[in-house]
Order: C-alpha cells, then structure tokens, then sequence
C-alpha cells in the first residue's frame, strides 16, 4: 500500500493527521519536532510517542525520505545529486561550498514549462511539480546537510509556477517549531510570473531574485517566451509597490549574451526600468547549452558593464561560475536523459 509522507508536511497538515489518527492535540508539535529538530529515519524513533501511537501512525504514514542516487563532484568543489522522485522521474540539486558558507541549490519541478531559451532544463520540458516532502528532500538528504548555511531556489524549474509546495517548504525551513532558519539565508528566483509573486511577496518573508537577461520587451521575448503574456514592467510595478524591509533582498539576475544584452543601450535602459527599487543585480556568465548561438562576452567586457552599472546606481556583482565541468552551473541542470520511460 501507498503510504502518505510525514516529511514536508507543516504544523497545520501535521494538526491535520492527528485529528484524523485521534492522537492526542500535543502529537503534532511533537511529531513535528522529531521530523525537523531531530534526525531520525524511521516512525519508530519518535521515542516520546507512545508505542501504540506510533503504530497507528505507521498504517497511512512513512517518514518519506530517500538518499541521492547518484552524485557528481566538479573540480572546483561544486556537486550535483541526483534525487528520484515520484513517477521514476529525477531531479538535480547542487552542493556549492564556499569560504564561509555552503549553499544548497534546490530543484522545485521536474523540468520547466518556461522554455527559456538559453536554459537546459526548459528544453526538457515539464514533467511535474515537486511536492514539498521532495524540495525538502533535497536539502534533508544531502550528505552535507549539517553544513548548510544557504538555500536557494534556482534548480529546475520555476518556484513560482508551484507556488503552494513552494511555499509549504518556506513554512517549514523557516517556522520555529520547524528548521528555524532565517528568511534572509534563503533565496526564492523566479522568471517573474505576476499570478504568484505577490502571493509570495505577502507570505514568505524570504529574499527574491527576478531573472531580467533584458529591459526590452522584445528582446526579452526571445529569451523567455513568458515575457509575452507576462511583462516584466507589470512585475516591476509589483515588485516597486511592495513595501520591502530592511532585510529582504530582491536581486535581479542578469546574464550576459555577448553582443545582444551587453550594450550602452541595455545599461540605460536598465537604470530606467529599475529606478525606484532598491535592489542588486547579479550578473552571470553565460553557460554554453548544444545548438546555442549565444556566447559570453570576455571577462574584461563583463567588468565593464558592471561597472558602468555601478555608475548608474545599480549595485551591481559577477557571480563566480561554480560547477561548470558537471553541468551543475546555472541553465545547465538536466534530467531529460533520466526521465525518458524506460525502453521495452
Ligand atoms: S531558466 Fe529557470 S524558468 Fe527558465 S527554463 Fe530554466 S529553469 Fe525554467
């Protein structure tokens, strides 16, 4: 029989399935406690839970957490894990350590429906929705787990297109009776899709990263189809009309195609477009995907534009390549390969 998972539910859902078991109201928070303060493995663990609730416990539910099945180490330190998630379909999640932190890059779909041009994982395609249980997998069952100071929502696919298991998992990183992290060590990114961002804006207090790759409507078009019914100036009104504080972050993420978004034009533009909200932009190398045109400008041209963003007002950051050589660097996540059905 199918059982249903404990892990990824929040306090409310675990509520839920105690009244359902007709467990004592405490069970909850004590449930709740041995799934994200503890490190068990298994329902029989959860020792402050009488015998007999744990059996009743064990008929419907399982833990429900599950190791990579596969792990790819770059050069520079980066890995890439492989996760198996429901259907016999796969995700990837990246490990990257730095000096004085490490940061988990977490996967929120299988695939994408976005179709970003200069991304591997939309020409994928959209295989599905990833519950909470398994975006929180990822971070759970990572063999570095204990060092983690940093998550961030840039694996497959778009957070906000599966915005109630996205935010069912910012319930539980961040609830004090869950992993008690600070909003401010997780980082959300989405294309922009006006239908969520304010629902995520009002309910997450976590920082948001916007990816702009280009202030003009067409050009943007071309590198992300959901410019068409969905403009970024509606989603910069949004995000401008937002009472940000102090602490949260919102970024714009900005990666360089030499010879297409790189030019004066684009820096005007951008301080145009970006005038009134108090953000950062992170430029990215562009990764190189097979039958892609695009190229990336030389690092010397990539400090240019930086700097002559600075000198626009717009704080703005190169962000370093880290796990390149695996395909774990940004736009280069994959699984079509696992996810093809199985030959007969
Ligand atoms: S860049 Fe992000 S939103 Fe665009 S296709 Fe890739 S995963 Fe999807």
């Amino acid at each position: 029989m199918h059982k249903e998972k404990l892990y990824g539910k929040t306090l409310n859902e675990l509520i839920g399935v105690a009244k359902r078991l007709k467990l004592p109201g405490f069970a909850a928070k004590q449930i709740a406690d041995w799934l994200y303060k503890k490190e068990i493995l298994t329902i029989d663990e959860m020792t402050n839970l009488s015998k007999r609730m744990r059996e009743i416990l064990s008929v419907d539910y399982e833990l429900g957490l599950s190791a990579p099945v596969n792990i790819a180490e770059s050069s520079d330190g980066t890995k890439k894990y492989l996760y198996k998630i429901l259907n016999d379909k796969y995700i990837e999640t990246a490990y990257i350590p730095e000096k004085e932190r490490a940061t988990i890059c977490v996967s929120s779909q299988s695939g994408c429906k976005m179709g970003c041009i200069f991304c591997m994982t939309g020409k994928q395609g959209f295989q599905g929705n990833l519950s909470s249980n398994e975006i929180l997998n990822q971070f759970r069952s990572l063999p570095e787990f204990k060092s983690l100071t940093n998550m961030v929502y840039m694996g497959m696919g778009e957070p906000l297109d599966n915005i109630s298991e996205v935010l069912k998992s910012l319930d539980i990183l961040t609830g004090e009776w869950g992993y008690g992290w600070s909003p401010t060590r997780i980082t959300v990114s989405t294309v922009g899709l006006k239908s969520s961002i304010t629902e995520f804006l009002e309910k997450s207090r976590c920082h948001l990263a916007v990816s702009l790759h280009s202030p003009f409507d067409e050009e943007r078009q071309k590198l992300m189809p959901i410019q068409r019914n969905n403009s970024i100036r509606e989603v910069l009104e949004i995000i401008r009309n937002f009472d940000f504080n102090s602490q949260r972050r919102i970024s714009f993420e900005y990666i360089l195609f030499k010879g297409m978004n790189d030019t004066p034009a684009h820096i005007k533009e951008l301080a145009k477009i970006l005038n009134g909200i108090k953000c950062r932009m992170n430029i990215i190398r562009f990764h190189h995907i097979p039958d892609s045109e695009f190229v990336s400008p030389d690092m010397e041209a990539t400090i240019r534009f930086r700097e002559a963003l600075n000198a626009k007002g717009i704080l703005a950051t190169i962000r370093t390549s880290r796990g390149e050589d695996i395909g774990a660097a940004c736009g280069l996540l994959s699984t079509l390969e696992q996810n093809k059905p199985a030959k007969t």
